[in-house]
């Protein structure tokens, strides 16, 4: 027998119009391209996106069509959220930091048929234009003014759509399973490949947002948005943000850390997300900046992903701003949000250390996403903290297949999908992951996680940034390489890092070696760019004699 409950569609245009309807003067600010700030409300924002509606109408958008966006964070850039997924096309956020050869290449694969830029990639724009098959129109994310000179076309002017627009448009009622946006993963070999969004995954994946047990966003937050509207969906807080009337700060382009810290003092953001590097460069603007009034952040929550939360950051924030860091897992192939780091009752009262060990764990799924680990065999781990093994996932807002039948079939009989994560889940079902498959340290028959290797040396006063690979070695396989950005001004050395390790880690993880360098490779993502640094040093020779316990002497 079936239910009697009415059949209506998950639709992202609901999400703006329930926002203009119960929440109209909940603020949006936004930093725009030239530095000045924007601001208007979900009012504003309705209007505007539904004149842009019109106006991708009247450019001769068709349901379906991608359009595609080269653009920081910025109030333009949520309308074109709102407009071109409501009227029922997909909306392309490229991210302006892959080479110019991977965006042509995924601009082409996608098929954009229009794409709307910031000023600021108009360089870029230009230069791809002539290989860009399929579009049949640029718009700039600017007024009359600012135009740049057009050397490629059409080229409009998004101010000028929007005035020439009728702010009367019905949203189309939608299947819900209509695709809503595209994002492709930077995989690190390979062709990046699509990952298809549909409205009924979004609008599931903002609920959970909202949910208490998820990241709790409510109208009582002024929401910071560091994590780019091009990095998956801004992990879904644009929608999961008019689902609940947060107030929206969007910082356009300036993410380093003086201009972070004003703009939250400014707006009174109580809670913000982004990467582990932009908060590496926020606290290091803290600490290097004596007299910061400390005491106006009104930071509350922090959402950290995208890469493992070092233990410094979480106690950093605990210590000088007394917000608590929420660390969530997730990949453009779960929408993202998989895993949530909240405490559970029991954790309440423990001491902050011990706060923080739960913390550094990447969280437990949140209702709707299913996980579970493998070996090599494919057989089931324990739940036990101390398997580790292939992490596997399935849920509603988890891929099904890449766009255009990319990588062939990509789930298993029974509809689980591989991460290429290597995980440990705990009898609490906390996940800890402790490395993609391809960057685990094979040493003597054990692994060695090189995130927490990375994880516990950023701790150690001086150095800014670690990462750590797997070296070839006679006798034990592979051995950990700890290559090393100092901080400005410090001259930490090999040693004082190795001593800083001692007692933190096993004793057969500590690395052979230290190296220096500049700086270290990252994908446009942000995430370390761990092939690049093994073909670098994949000659380097560890010395001899001094290499640390082993695997088997640790038993
Ligand atoms: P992307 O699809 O570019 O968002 O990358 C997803 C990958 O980022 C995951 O498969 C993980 O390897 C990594 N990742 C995301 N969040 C975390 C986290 N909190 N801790 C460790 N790795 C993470």
């Amino acid at each position: 027998m079936l239910g009697l409950m009415q059949q209506r569609p998950l639709l992202i245009s609901s999400l703006l119009s329930y926002a203009e309807t119960y929440h109209p003067g909940a603020e949006i600010v936004s930093r725009t391209g030239e530095g000045a700030f924007h601001r208007y409300d979900y009012r504003g924002l309705g209007v505007r996106a539904r004149q842009l509606a019109n106006a991708l109408v009247a450019l001769g958008v068709k349901p379906g069509d991608r359009v595609a966006t080269l653009a920081w964070n910025s109030h333009r850039h949520l309308e074109l959220y709102f407009a071109v997924s409501g009227m029922g096309a997909v909306l392309h956020t490229i991210n302006p930091r892959l080479f110019a050869e991977q965006i042509e290449y995924i601009a082409n694969h996608a098929e954009d048929s229009f794409v709307f830029f910031d000023l600021s990639f108009t360089a870029l724009v230009e230069g791809m234009a002539p290989r860009l098959l399929g579009v049949k129109g640029y718009v700039a994310l600017a007024d009359r003014g600012q135009m740049p000179a057009a050397t490629f076309g059409p080229l409009h002017c998004y101010e000028d759509l929007i005035a020439a627009a009728d702010a009367d448009y019905d949203w189309p009622v939608l299947d819900e399973n209509t695709a809503s946006s595209l994002c492709y993963t930077s995989g690190t070999t390979g062709n990046p490949k699509g990952v298809l969004y549909s409205h009924r995954s979004t609008v599931l994946h903002a609920f959970c947002a909202c949910a208490r047990d998820g990241l709790s966003l409510s109208s009582a937050d002024s929401v910071m948005l560091i994590v780019p509207l091009f990095h998956v969906n801004a992990w879904g807080i644009p929608y999961a943000a008019a689902m609940c009337g947060a107030k929206l700060v969007l910082p356009g382009q300036a993410l380093d850390g003086k201009s972070v810290f004003d703009l939250m003092v400014a707006e009174a953001c109580n809670f913000s997300l982004g990467v582990p590097t932009v908060w590496l460069n926020f606290f290091r603007y803290i600490e290097e900046t004596p007299g910061l009034p400390l005491a106006e952040v009104k930071l509350e929550r922090v959402v950290v992903g995208g890469s493992a939360a070092p233990r410094a950051i979480i106690e950093k924030f605990h210590a000088l701003l007394g917000a608590f860091t929420i660390q969530a897992w997730g990949m453009s192939e779960t929408s993202p949000l998989a895993t949530i780091g909240n405490l559970l009752p029991k954790h309440r009262n423990l001491p902050v250390e011990e706060i923080v060990d739960v913390q550094v764990k990447q969280g437990r799924a949140i209702y709707g996403v299913e996980l579970r680990i493998v070996d090599a065999d494919g057989k089931r781990l324990a739940h036990d903290g101390a398997e580790a093994g292939d992490l596997l996932v399935r849920g509603p807002w988890v891929t099904s297949g890449y766009f255009r039948g990319e990588g062939g079939e990509v789930l298993d009989d029974d509809g689980w999908f591989a991460t290429g994560d290597v995980a440990k889940i705990d009898s609490d079902g906390y996940v800890r992951i402790t490395d993609r498959s391809k960057d685990v340290i094979k040493s003597g028959g054990e692994w060695i996680s090189s995130i927490d290797l990375e994880n516990a040396a950023v701790g150690c006063p001086g150095v800014q940034e670690a990462a750590v690979i797997g070296v070839r070695h006679d006798k034990w396989q592979e051995r950990p390489l700890l290559i090393v950005v100092r901080k400005p001004g410090h001259d930490v050395t090999g040693a004082a890092i190795l001593g800083f390790l001692t007692g933190k880690i096993p004793k057969w993880w500590m690395p052979d070696d230290v190296v220096f360098v500049d700086e270290l490779p990252h994908t446009a993502t942000g995430k370390l760019l761990k092939l690049k640094l093994r073909q670098q040093f994949a000659d380097h020779v560890l010395p001899q004699g001094g290499t640390p316990s082993s695997a088997a002497a640790a038993g």
